[in-house]
C-alpha cells in the first residue's frame, strides 16, 4: 500500500519556518484524506496488492507501513516534525528513551568497541553502560563533563562515541557541544547528545556539530505525563543503521503514544517558553528565601556555566535543583508541604514534580557515595509545570517557613 505519509503534498514553495510553525505544519499534507489529525492506525501489519509490492515492502528503506515493528504511519508524522525541529535529516520513535538509547548503542557499537560518556548522566544511560553494554565486551570511560579536555583525553585507538547530556541533573551542569563535536570529528568518533531536558526548542545539538540526538520523548515532547517513548534524530547517513536495529531490538512506538506525541509537540514551543520563564522565576525567587543555601539553573547569572548555557542555548528548561540546610527528614518534610507540586519521577510535563534525588539513591547506595556524586541530603530535583509563577512561589515560600 501507499504509504499516507508518502503522499505529501509537493513542495512548491520552500520556505525557512520558525520552531513554534514547524511543530505545527512541519509535515503538513501526510494525510490524503485532509484530516488535521493524524488517524491512529491501530493495526499490526498491512497488507500488499502484489508479490513484488510485498518484496518491496519488506526489504525497502525506512518502510513503515509493511508490519507495525517497522514502524506505523501515526508515528510518521510526530517523526518528520521532529527532525524539522532538530535540524535533523531524519527521525525514528523509539517505545521510550532507553529504547532509542538501546538502539543507538547496539546499532553503532561492537564488541572491543569504546565509548567516551559523562561522569553524570540520567541513571538509566550509566546503568546500560556500566550493567549490560559491559556483559558485551564494550567499555566506557566516564569523564568530568564540564571539561573538554577530558574527553579528548580519555580516547583510546577503539573509541567509537562520545555521548553528552546537558543540561545535567543534578547542579544542570553544561556540556560545551561545539568543542566536543570538534574533539570527536578530529579523532573520527560518532558523538550523541541527549537533548531532553533543553528540547530543540531551546538547544539544537546538530547545528554544533553532534551527530546523533535523542530523547526520552516522554518527557517535554509529550509534555502531559500520558505516554512513554522515545526519538532519535540523526544526519541520513546513520538513518538506515538505527532503523534497522530498532526493528532488530524491538523498540518500536506505539501508533497510540504516537498519536498523542503529535497532540503534545504541537504546543512544545508555547509550552517550552512556559517553563523557561516559571523556571527563572522561581529559581530567582528561591535563592532570596533564607532556607534555600543554593540554587542551581543555568539561567542565574551565578550558575557556573552561565556564559556557556546563554552560547549555545535559547532558553534554560524547566529544570532546577536547589540545597535546602536540612537532613533527608527535612527535604522530605518540605515536599509533604508542598500542595501544588507532586513526588512523582519523570519531568516536562504540565505538573511541577518535585524529588529528593538523595532519597533515591539511598536505595541503591551509602550516604557517602552519594555525596561523592555530588548529591546532598537537603537536596531537591524540581521540574517545573505550567501552574501560574504567582501561586508556584507562594507554595514554595509557605512550605520553606513551615519548616524554619
Ligand atoms: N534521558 C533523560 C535525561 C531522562 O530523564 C530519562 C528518563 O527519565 C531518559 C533519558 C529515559 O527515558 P524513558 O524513561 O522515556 O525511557
Amino acid at each position: 500500500m501507499t504509504s499516507p505519509s508518502d503522499m505529501k503534498k509537493p513542495d512548491s514553495k520552500k520556505r525557512t519556518f520558525k520552531p513554534a510553525t514547524l511543530a505545527i505544519h512541519a509535515d503538513d499534507g501526510f494525510d490524503p484524506s485532509g484530516s488535521l489529525a493524524p488517524p491512529i492506525y491501530q493495526t499490526s501489519t498491512f497488507k500488499a496488492d502484489t508479490a513484488a509490492e510485498f518484496d518491496a515492502m519488506a526489504t525497502g528503506a525506512f518502510h513503515s507501513a509493511f508490519y507495525a515493528r517497522y514502524g506505523n504511519p501515526t508515528g510518521d508524522h510526530a517523526r518528520r516534525i521532529i527532525a524539522e525541529l532538530e535540524s535533523a535529516d531524519d527521525a525514528l520513535l523509539t517505545a521510550s528513551g532507553m529504547g532509542a538509547f538501546t538502539t543507538i548503542v547496539m546499532a553503532l557499537l561492537a564488541s572491543g568497541d569504546h565509548v567516551v560518556a559523562q561522569r553524570v548522566h540520567y541513571g538509566g544511560t550509566i546503568g546500560l553502560l556500566e550493567n549490560v553494554m559491559h556483559k558485551f565486551g564494550i567499555t566506557t570511560s566516564f569523564v568530568d563533563q564540564t571539561d573538554p579536555a577530558a574527553f579528548e583525553a580519555a580516547i583510546q585507538p577503539n573509541t567509537k562515541l562520545m555521548i553528552v547530556e546537558t543540561p545535567t541533573n543534578p547542579v544542570m551542569a553544561i556540556t560545551d557541544l561545539r568543542a566536543i563535536a570538534d574533539i570527536a570529528q578530529k579523532h573520527g568518533v560518532i558523538t550523541l547528545a541527549d537533548n531532553t531536558f533543553a528540547t530543540p526548542i531551546n538547544q539544537r545539538p546538530l547545528e554544533f556539530g553532534i551527530d546523533i540526538v535523542y530523547h526520552s520523548a516522554t518527557k517535554y515532547f509529550g509534555g502531559h505525563h500520558d505516554l512513554i517513548a522515545g526519538a532519535i534524530a540523526a544526519k541520513s547517513q546513520h538513518m538506515e543503521k538505527l532503523w534497522r536495529t530498532s526493528l532488530a531490538v524491538g523498540a518500536t512506538l506505539n501508533a497510540f503514544d504516537g498519536w498523542l506525541l503529535v497532540r503534545g509537540l504541537r504546543t512544545l514551543k508555547l509550552r517550552v517558553d512556559q517553563h523557561n520563564s516559571n523556571a527563572l522565576q522561581l529559581a530567582q525567587a528561591l535563592e532570596k528565601h533564607p532556607r534555600v543555601t543554593q540554587v542551581y539553573y543555568p539561567g542565574l547569572e551565578n550558575h557556573p556555566q552561565h556564559a556557556l548555557a546563554k552560547a549555545q542555548m535559547s532558553g534554560f528548561s524547566g529544570m532546577l535543583s536547589f540545597e535546602i540546610d536540612g537532613d533527608m527528614a527535612t527535604a522530605n518534610r518540605l515536599i509533604d508541604d508542598l500542595q501544588l507540586v507532586d513526588r512523582a519521577a519523570s519531568l516536562g510535563g504540565v505538573h511541577s514534580l518535585i524529588v529528593s534525588p538523595a532519597a533515591m539513591l539511598a536505595a541503591v547506595m551509602t550516604e557517602d557515595d552519594f555525596k561523592a556524586r555530588g548529591v546532598s541530603t537537603g537536596l531537591l530535583r524540581l521540574s517545573v509545570g505550567l501552574e501560574d509563577i504567582d501561586d508556584l512561589i507562594t507554595d514554595f515560600y509557605e512550605a520553606l517557613d513551615g519548616i524554619s
